[in-house]
């Protein structure tokens, strides 16, 4: 069959006017690419590949159809499982879904509900228990309720697969799979990724029935709103003396992430930081999920400017205000890195990205720099140096 047309405006998805008004109280004026093909692919049933550089709409693009497609199910009384299924490889990407989906669900008075390792099981169970309609899930806790029997996936008859690599990278792939082949065959199922690597393409191949494809952009790019600039540094206390003499500077303009490695290392910048009276919060796997939490909320809501984090905070937070991202350390792989730095830029806002990279880091300098071409970025010769090195 041949794949929908894109549409131009909300106005061509033919929702409903309740969704409506909530799409036109998010203020959005217009689709984004990735939505504007997507939506109608997934309106018209078919399964969806949709590869999209972070900060594209991707999440409205399965959410709003996900509420379509289960308006038009017959409606089953409540105690029974999610009718949609929205995994995702982390806690905040899961809370953040959550948010989004609860906001539109409203519309329809449709039950979500959320759960994820590192949170209560007691209570997660209790909300899926009493039913839902929605369940936002990372794949580990997802199989935990299903084995203690709190909830199943009888009546899932629309997966979405969110962050597809990402959960991949995160070892999830023996999960996602099991819970792909215990969801219904003729259910529909889109999967997102920032990133088509073999092993998504062997996933899509298995989990996908003639999916259309979807793809923005040359896969694995960084976006082009964020201006990256690297930064080649002698090993040794150079890093830190750049960021002091540039933090106050990028402060101005917005919000700060900074990346660092190591939870070590986090604690380490952020405690010095704070020697030096600049205000900021720290960021990693060792903190507990309520800690997490507030922290970024309160980084959401502008309590403080400067956040120090790990990689946990790499993928798919969405703060707008954020336009500074600094690598303070350099990422453990590219795909990290464009998703570092895709946490600026976001929705068209421009933003700007540092990386500081040292002789040590040499033979990411390469990678760096078929990045920054892919996003026609300048390439400096320190940097060309050292990647020729
Ligand atoms: P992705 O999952 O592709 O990284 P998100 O779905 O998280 O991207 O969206 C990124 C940001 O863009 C969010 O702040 C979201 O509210 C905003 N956004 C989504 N759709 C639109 C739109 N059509 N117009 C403007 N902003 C949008
Ligand atoms: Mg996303």
């Amino acid at each position: 069959a041949i794949p929908p047309k894109p549409v131009t405006s909300f106005g061509h998805f033919g929702f409903d006017e309740p969704l409506m008004k909530a799409i036109r109280k998010s203020e959005f004026t217009q689709p984004t690419p990735i939505q504007a093909q997507g939506i109608p692919a997934l309106l018209s049933g078919r399964d969806v590949i949709g590869i999209a550089k972070t900060g594209s709409g991707k999440t409205a693009a399965f959410l709003w159809p996900m509420l379509v497609h289960i308006m038009d199910q017959p409606r089953l009384s409540r105690g029974h499982g999610p009718i949609g299924l929205i995994l995702v490889p982390t806690r905040e990407l899961a809370t953040q879904i959550y948010s989004e989906a609860k906001k539109f669900g409203k519309v329809y008075d449709l039950k979500v509900v959320c759960a994820y390792g590192g949170g209560s099981k007691w209570e997660q169970s209790k909300d899926f228990e009493s039913g839902a309609e929605i369940a936002i899930a990372t794949p580990g806790r997802m199989i935990d309720l299903i084995k203690m029997k709190v909830t199943n996936l009888e009546r899932v008859t629309y997966l979405i697969l969110d962050e597809a690599d990402r959960m991949f990278d995160m070892g999830f792939e023996t999960q996602v799979r099991s819970i792909c082949d215990h969801v219904r065959p003729n259910r529909q199922c889109g999967l997102f990724s920032a990133t088509f690597k073999k092993r998504i393409e062997r996933l899509a191949r298995d989990s996908l029935s003639d999916p259309i494809k979807i793809v923005q952009g040359s896969i694995g790019e960084a976006s082009e709103d964020v201006k990256q600039i690297v930064k080649v540094m002698e090993v040794g206390g150079f890093k830190w003396n750049w960021l002091l003499n540039n933090l106050v500077e990028f402060t101005s303009t917005g919000s700060v992430l900074i990346f660092v490695t190591k939870k070590q290392n986090c604690e380490e910048l952020a405690h010095n930081l704070h020697l030096k009276q600049i205000e900021c919060r720290c960021i990693h796997g060792d903190l507990h999920q309520s800690e997490r939490n507030e922290i970024i909320q309160k980084f959401k809501k502008k309590e403080f400017d400067i956040l120090v984090a790990t990689d946990v905070a790499a993928r798919g937070l969405d703060i707008s205000h954020i336009r500074t991202v600094v690598n303070f350390d350099v990422a453990r792989d590219i795909d990290t890195h464009t998703h570092r730095v895709g946490r600026t830029g976001r929705a068209g806002i421009k933003g700007k990205a540092y990386t500081l990279i040292t002789e040590k880091d040499k033979e990411f300098a390469g990678h760096i720099v078929r990045n920054l071409e892919a996003a026609n970025q300048d390439v400096s010769k320190d940097l060309m140096d050292l990647a020729m090195k």
